[in-house]
C-alpha cells in the first residue's frame, strides 16, 4: 500500500485544525449525548479524511468517531457553513450533500461489516483542542482486525532543537516554523517521526529524513515517569496515585490530552501510560479510534500495550474494546511489574 497519500491527508487535516484555532477563540461546539463535545473541527476533519480515503481506497470501510446526525439536525446549518468554508481549500468539489455523505461514510454505528477497515478519530482530545492543549488526528488501518498501520498527526507537538518533543505548548522550539509532528508506524517497520513546518501559510512535511523513535530503557520504576489524561474525569487519579506510590515511581507525572501520549512514550520521553477507569463510569469501554493508531506507534517503537488485566487489546468487537478494561502501556521493560502492582492495589 502507498502510504504517502495518507501523510498528505493527515498533514492537510493538521493544517485545517490550526486554521480553525486561528480563526475562533472557541470553535462552534455541540454536546453529544454522552456529554462529550464535538466541534466544527471534528466534523471538518472527518469530512476531509473520509473524502480522501473514499477516493483512494474505495473498497475499505471507515469506522470514525462522528456521525452526520448533528449536520442533519436543526443546528446543522451553522456547522455546515463553517465546514464548507474550511474544507474547500482541500476539497474543491465540496457541497453540503457531499459533507453529509462523507461524514456518514465513517459513521461508527456501521462497524463490524469488514475485518479490514480504517479507524479515525478526527480530533482525539477535543477538550485539549478547545483548551489549547494537545490533540491528535489519529488514523489506523486494521487488517483481519489487527492494526497494521497507524499515524498520529500532532499539530501542536513539534520536536525541539534537541530532537525531543516540546511536550509543553508554552515551550518555544528554536525554529518557530516547526509546528508539529507526524508519527507513524507500519507493522514490522518501526515507528518514525516527520516534522510539520509552516511554509507560506500552509503546513508542509519537511524534507529531512524521518527520525526513528525508540522507547526508553528504564527498568527501575524509581527512575520512571508516567503519562496520563489531562482530564481527571477520563481516568482514576486516586488509583493512579496509589499505583505510583506502590511502585515508588520517581518521576513527575505528565498530564497530556489525546494519543499524543503514545508518541511521547514511543520516543522514550516517558516510561508508562495508564488509562484507569473513572469511578463515575465503571463500565466505560475504550473506543477503537482512541487506541488503534497509538498502540502500533508504541509497539513498533519497542513498547507494550495491554489492558489493565494484561489482556491484549481486541479490535474485533465492533467500535468498542468490549473485551478489555482500561489500558496499561509501557516501554516494555516495566510492563510485568506494573501489571502485578495494578493487581495488588485492586485497580
Ligand atoms: P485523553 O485525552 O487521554 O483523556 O483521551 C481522550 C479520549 O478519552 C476521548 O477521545 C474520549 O473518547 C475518551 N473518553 C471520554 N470519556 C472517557 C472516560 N470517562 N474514560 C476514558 N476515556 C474517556
Ligand atoms: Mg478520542
Amino acid at each position: 500500500m502507498d502510504y504517502s497519500i495518507i501523510f498528505d491527508v493527515i498533514r492537510d487535516a493538521c493544517d485545517l485544525t490550526l486554521r480553525i484555532q486561528e480563526k475562533f477563540v472557541t470553535p462552534e461546539t455541540w454536546q453529544k449525548k454522552d456529554k462529550s463535545p464535538v466541534t466544527v473541527g471534528d466534523l471538518a476533519v472527518q469530512t476531509l479524511v473520509a473524502a480522501k480515503l473514499s477516493s483512494a481506497f474505495p473498497s475499505i470501510p471507515l469506522v470514525a468517531e462522528e456521525s452526520a446526525d448533528l449536520l442533519q439536525s436543526d443546528d446543522g446549518a451553522r456547522f455546515m457553513s463553517i465546514i464548507l468554508e474550511f474544507t474547500s481549500k482541500y476539497l474543491p468539489d465540496v457541497t453540503p450533500e457531499r459533507v453529509i455523505e462523507w461524514v456518514a461514510r465513517g459513521d461508527h454505528r456501521k462497524a463490524g461489516a469488514s475485518s479490514t477497515f480504517w479507524t479515525l478519530d478526527p480530533i482525539d482530545g477535543t477538550k485539549g483542542f478547545l483548551r489549547g492543549g494537545q490533540y491528535a488526528i489519529a488514523l489506523a488501518l486494521l487488517e483481519d482486525y489487527k492494526v497494521s498501520f497507524g499515524v498520529l498527526g500532532l499539530p501542536c507537538l513539534p520536536p525541539d532543537e534537541k530532537g525531543h518533543f516540546a511536550s509543553n505548548r508554552q515551550s518555544t522550539p528554536t525554529d518557530s516554523a516547526k509546528k508539529g509532528s507526524l508519527v507513524y508506524a507500519q507493522r514490522g517497520k518501526g515507528t518514525w517521526r516527520r516534522t510539520l513546518c509552516m511554509e507560506d501559510g500552509s503546513l508542509k512535511l519537511d524534507d529531512d529524513s524521518p527520525v526513528r523513535l525508540q522507547t526508553s530503557n528504564v527498568s527501575d520504576a524509581r527512575q520512571a515517569s508516567f503519562l496520563r489524561s489531562f482530564e481527571a474525569a477520563h481516568t482514576n487519579v486516586s488509583q493512579i496515585d496509589l499505583l505510583a506510590e506502590r511502585m515508588q515511581i520517581g518521576g513527575e507525572p505528565v498530564l497530556m490530552d489525546s494519543q499524543a501520549k503514545y508518541a511521547v512514550l514511543a520516543a522514550g520521553e516517558g516510561d508508562l501510560l495508564f488509562r484507569f477507569i473513572s469511578s463515575k463510569l465503571p463500565n466505560y469501554k475504550e473506543k477503537i479510534w482512541d487506541q488503534a493508531a497509538g498502540s502500533i506507534v508504541l509497539e513498533e517503537a519497542g513498547g507494550k500495550i495491554t489492558d489493565l488485566d494484561g489482556v491484549d487489546l481486541d479490535f474485533s468487537q465492533g467500535f468498542e474494546l468490549t473485551k478489555n478494561r482500561g489500558v496499561c502501556a509501557s516501554n516494555g521493560l516495566l510492563h510485568d511489574e506494573t501489571l502485578r502492582a495494578i493487581k495488588e492495589i485492586g485497580a
